[in-house]
């Protein structure tokens, strides 16, 4: 299938493109992430996602980011809360809502998410939300299984990609409890 792939950095991405690929899909990546903060952290994680499709020769699509409706639509009222609670479930179904939207607008199959390699991210929470937000259109996959993140490290030393130590919001930036 032609898929969109939501991309929440480059190093999680390197897997999917490699597992996408083995199951016999096209893939294309969707760098949409208005929870990142600040600015010039969403462009260094956009530079090297767009380093990674170079690399791999895997078509890349930028979402404009709006942190301002980020915060006003997902954050307002949950700035509190803590990493993977209410706020984070709010931010996937906003992501995955924006890709969605593009895998319609664009004509891709389906589309899935790198969300769910960081042992940080709780799989079946995003799963379930990807499924409410598309249906059969979402692939549910959990990037996390066959050694996914060792993966991603793997991969993305190699291709000397960016990892950062937040996970993207100004509520974040501190360390987050492992998640399956
Ligand atoms: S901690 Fe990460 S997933 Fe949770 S709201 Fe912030 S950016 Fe989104």
């Amino acid at each position: 299938m032609n898929v969109l792939l939501h991309t929440c950095c480059g190093p999680c991405a390197s897997h999917c493109i490699r597992a996408l690929r083995e199951a016999g899909h096209d893939v294309t990546l969707f760098y949409s992430n208005s929870n990142i903060w600040p600015p010039d952290e969403f462009r260094l994680r956009q530079e090297h996602v767009e380093k990674l499709g170079a690399i791999t020769g895997t078509p890349v699509i930028v979402d404009p980011p709006d942190h301002e409706e980020w915060e006003e639509r997902v954050a307002k009222g949950y700035e509190q809360e803590p990493e993977n609670g209410e706020r984070c479930s709010r931010c996937f179904r906003y992501n995955l809502t924006k890709t969605y939207a593009a895998m319609e607008e664009h004509g891709f199959e389906a589309f899935t998410t790198s969300l769910t390699v960081s042992p940080h991210k709780p799989s079946p929470t995003i799963l379930a939300i990807g499924k409410e937000v598309g249906g059969d259109r979402f692939l549910p996959e959990n990037f996390k299984k066959k050694d996914g993140y060792l993966d991603s490290l793997r991969l993305s030393r190699g291709y000397g990609l960016y990892r950062q130590n937040y996970c993207g919001c100004p509520y974040s930036q501190r360390p987050a409890p492992l998640r399956t």
